[in-house]
Parts: structure tokens; sequence; C-alpha cells
């Protein structure tokens, strides 16, 4: 079978491997039909994602199509296409004990941690697929890059007229808006580019879209109305913003940092408690969190989102691009059925 491996920075490698053993009790033999791409992968093949190891088999977010089941699965059938939520979790720490099997102490993620789904045939726990009946291909691949949003938007788990502020719209930003909006919230997005603005406005995930300019809070206040939101949840990942998000919340209010950094984030300790904030982090998503995707999916146009698409033979000349922000990437898809040329 076809595999596609990072090898190293930027050395994608194609090879002819075995197929993976029959699959064992409650597990499932899938075939690959989509993989989404996304930050994760792309700072892997830069080389800007730390602790990580070469080589590696990419994908984590994936549509499949399900090729065998073991004798005791019964929970979906040989030809279904389905979702992966691709948290492997030990099941038995006290995170996954109480349901919270996002942050699972032992928490292995398909792609990141072991080789994930660049490649024809991968067996997966059948505990870990989720059907999506009359979903696209490209509509299940989406699955897991928005329910990072849903999940985060759970966790905060807003007033119905709390004011809402999402900063930063990239994809997992862009999935945020998308909770909210399932949930009947307005939403006010914040980012620089005049391109994500366009593209949240466009699809109706946002009420309003602001440049924040030189004064984030200066200009979250004038969009709220002369006043602060309830809930902020910053999508950037980014330090400095996540520092100035931590400004942005109404006294009693809610941040919720969505994206992450590696390294130390400060703030004023009498900010934080004159205004009594709540500080979340969120992590993954949970199966509850990729039923409430599927859910929202019919809503919206997934052909809008995948703006970019390769294959097997082109992701190699494909990816540098993708990381540039002139070509507008909201979400790039590999199409591993598309192997004319191997
Ligand atoms: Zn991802
Ligand atoms: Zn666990």
């Amino acid at each position: 079978m076809l595999q596609i491996t990072l090898h190293d920075v930027a050395d994608f490698r194609l090879s002819d491997v075995p197929e993976p053993a029959a699959p064992p009790a409650g597990w499932v033999q899938v075939r690959v039909r989509r993989v989404g791409i996304c930050g994760t992968d792309l700072h892997a093949y830069a080389g800007r994602q730390p602790f990580f190891r070469y080589p590696r088999v990419l994908g984590h977010e994936l549509a499949v199509t399900v090729h065998a089941i073991a004798t005791d699965v019964t929970t979906v059938a040989v030809g279904d296409d389905v979702a992966v939520r691709p948290y492997l979790e030990c099941g038995t720490c006290r995170a996954c004990r109480s349901g919270r099997t996002n942050c699972c102490e032992r928490l292995t993620v398909l792609g990141v941690h072991i080789d994930g789904g660049m490649c024809t045939y991968i067996n997966l726990p059948a505990t870990h697929l989720h059907h999506a009946h009359g979903v696209s291909l490209e509509g299940l691949a989406l699955v897991e890059m928005l329910s990072i949003g849903f999940h985060a938007v759970r966790r905060a788990n807003p007033r119905s007229d709390d004011r809402i502020v999402v900063v930063g719209l990239g994809p997992i930003g862009l999935g945020v808006c998308l909770a909210a909006r399932a949930r009947g919230l307005a939403v006010i997005a914040v980012d620089p580019s005049a391109n994500r603005r366009a593209f949240a406005t466009a699809q109706h995930l946002v009420g309003l879209a602001i440049d924040p300019g030189s004064d984030v809070l200066a200009a979250v206040r004038a969009a709220c109305g002369d006043t602060l939101p309830d809930v902020v949840l910053d999508a950037t990942g980014h330090p400095a913003a996540m520092e100035a998000s931590f400004t942005l919340p109404i006294n009693s209010g809610t941040l919720v940092y969505v994206g992450l950094v590696q390294g130390d984030l400060r703030f004023a300790d009498p900010e934080f408690h004159r205004r009594e904030l709540t500080l979340l982090a969120s992590r993954n998503a949970t199966a509850e969190d990729f039923d409430a995707v599927i859910a929202a999916l019919p809503s919206i146009d997934i052909a809008a989102w995948v703006t970019h698409r390769t294959t097997p033979t082109t992701i190699a000349t494909d990816m540098p691009h993708w990381r540039n922000p002139a070509y507008g990437v909201i979400k790039g898809m590999l199409d591993f059925d598309d192997r004319a040329t191997w």
C-alpha cells in the first residue's frame, strides 16, 4: 500500500509498505480517502513543531471508508464513510474516567505522537469512528478541526445573552465562531487578515469582524458598544495576542485559550483578581464535540472552507506554499484517492 512519510524536515517520501494485519477485537481497518492538512502538519514539515520526532506519517484530520471489521464490531459496517477521532486515550487515568478523554495523561494523537493517516489502510478502534450521513468526504475530513472550536465553546459554557469575542480567525478560530453560531450566539471576531475577516463574514460565522489595529482593547470595546465581552476565546497561538486577550473580558468574564504557545504567558494579577476572571485552557475534543460538529455540518458551505487541494504526488511541492499567507489557505486537503501518477 501507499504511504507518505515525512522523513525529515521538508522531506516527504512515498513508499510501498505492507498492509496492516487484520484488525483485532474492537478494531476496524479503514481505507483513507481525504486528509485535512493543519497547522500542526505545516509546522512539522517546516521543522517548527517542538519535540516532534521524525520520521513520522502525518495525518489526523481523516475521512475514511470502513474496509474490514473485527467480528465483535457492530457500530460500523464495511463500506461506511466515517470521520475519525484521532485522540487515542488510555481510558483508565482520572481524566479519562471523568469523561475528559481529550486531556488523557497518556494521550497519543495519530499523526503527531504515532503514525497517522497518510497511508492507504490503517487500523483504528471502532469507538473512534463517527458517522455523518449525507456528508461528503471533504466534510468528514473537516470534523476534527471544527471539533476543537466546539470543545472550546463548551468549556466556556456561555449564557444565551453573553457577548462573545473570538480572537484569531485561522481554521480553529473559524471553528470557534461556528460553534458559537450553532448555539445562537452573536460573535465579534478580531483578526488582522482582511482575507480571513471577509471569509468569516461571507460565511455568516460572525456578526462583525474587526481589524484590531494597534490597540486591541480599544477596538474590542468600540465593537461591543463601549463595553467589554463576557467571553473571549483566543485561537491565535501567538504570545503577544494571548497576553493582550487577557485584558479583554468584562469583570466576571471568561477567557479561553484555545491556541497554545510553547513558552510562558504573563498577566497582571491585580487585573485578574479585580475582574475575578475565569481562565480556561481548551485542548483537543471529545466524542460529544464530534457529534455536535456533525449536527452543525449541514449548515456550512464545505466547498468554501476547502480552498486548496493536493494529491500524494503533489503534496511535497504544495506544502511549502500553504504556509504562505498570500496563498489564502483556509483548509488544504490531500485527496488520497488521487494517485494516478504514483
Ligand atoms: Zn489538526
Ligand atoms: Zn487516560
